[in-house]
């Protein structure tokens, strides 16, 4: 009896990779490797999103708890090549540096690393970087790049575009429509539920957003509970995904089929 519930074992995890590689070829895949937010709530990450279709990984914002779970379930992310970044608050972008040392330690990365994101994007990341770890330096270039409301930037070497669109966050703050020629998601990092997003939502298959609060606050910035419940119950189309969350909020209304909070290393295929 212990053998036959090994080999199913075994079986299953087989069956599984084979199903998930030929995946990578015909659909989008998002793994959603951080879920909270800055403070943690119940031990879930700050946020991070790797998205990956036709064999290529990029990654969408990097918190300072990232790599933890990347390690921790053995993400392989030699071949990312592109990270793209929401804004500058240390949720989304603080976890670079490790980044940029697992790649030269563990990974041992010797091509370019491409860095996508808001005005200063160079100048916060190495500033942060040099203040970490004074005096380090990388095998590999690092290139950096900034992107306005509106560009639209081919990835090279991968099946990605993405179009920028301003968020109500920071000055700077950015969200990205992610197209792979077949599929069309869109994450919008930190924001307020503006005119442009709601416009956004229905052209997508996903919809990645946040939702912070229980209730609206007056001047913070974030998405709340009853606004998303609007957003995904006028789009029942389109799949949201509630990221940087914390429980109270999760669990403080009943929630449209359409969307989902989930946990870090929830993986969604589209
Ligand atoms: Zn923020
Ligand atoms: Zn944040």
């Amino acid at each position: 009896m212990m053998t036959t519930g090994i080999w199913i074992s075994i079986w299953d995890i087989s069956a599984f990779r084979v199903i998930f590689r030929i995946l990578r070829y015909v659909a989008m895949k998002i793994l959603f490797t951080g879920t909270g937010n800055a403070v943690c709530y119940t031990g879930r990450a700050g946020a991070c999103t790797i998205i990956s279709s036709n064999e290529s990984d990029i990654i969408c914002d990097f918190s300072p708890q990232a790599l933890l779970n990347i390690e921790k379930d053995r993400v392989d992310i030699s071949g990312v090549d592109h990270i793209i970044i929401t804004h500058l608050h240390g949720d989304h972008f603080g976890g670079l540096p490790y980044l940029f040392l697992y790649m030269r330690d563990a990974l041992g990365r010797k091509n370019p690393l491409y860095v996508t994101g808001p005005s200063r994007i160079q100048t916060i990341v190495e500033q942060l970087t040099q203040l970490l770890y004074p005096g380090i330096s990388f095998p590999f270039d690092l290139v950096f790049s900034e992107i306005n409301p509106d560009d639209t930037v081919e990835l090279a070497s991968t099946p990605f575009s993405i179009k920028a669109f301003k968020t109500d966050h920071t000055d700077d703050s950015l969200g990205f429509i992610i197209n792979d020629g077949e599929k069309k998601i869109a994450i919008t990092g930190d924001t307020t539920l503006t005119p442009e997003i709601e416009k956004i939502c229905p052209l997508c298959d996903m919809f990645i957003t946040e939702c912070t609060l229980i209730e609206p606050i007056a001047n913070v910035k974030h998405i709340s509970a009853p606004e998303i419940f609007s957003l995904a119950s006028e789009n029942k189309e389109v799949k949201i995904v509630a990221i940087h969350s914390d429980e109270k909020t999760a669990k403080s209304i009943q929630w449209p089929e359409n969307l989902i909070f989930p946990n870090d290393m929830t993986i969604e295929i589209i």
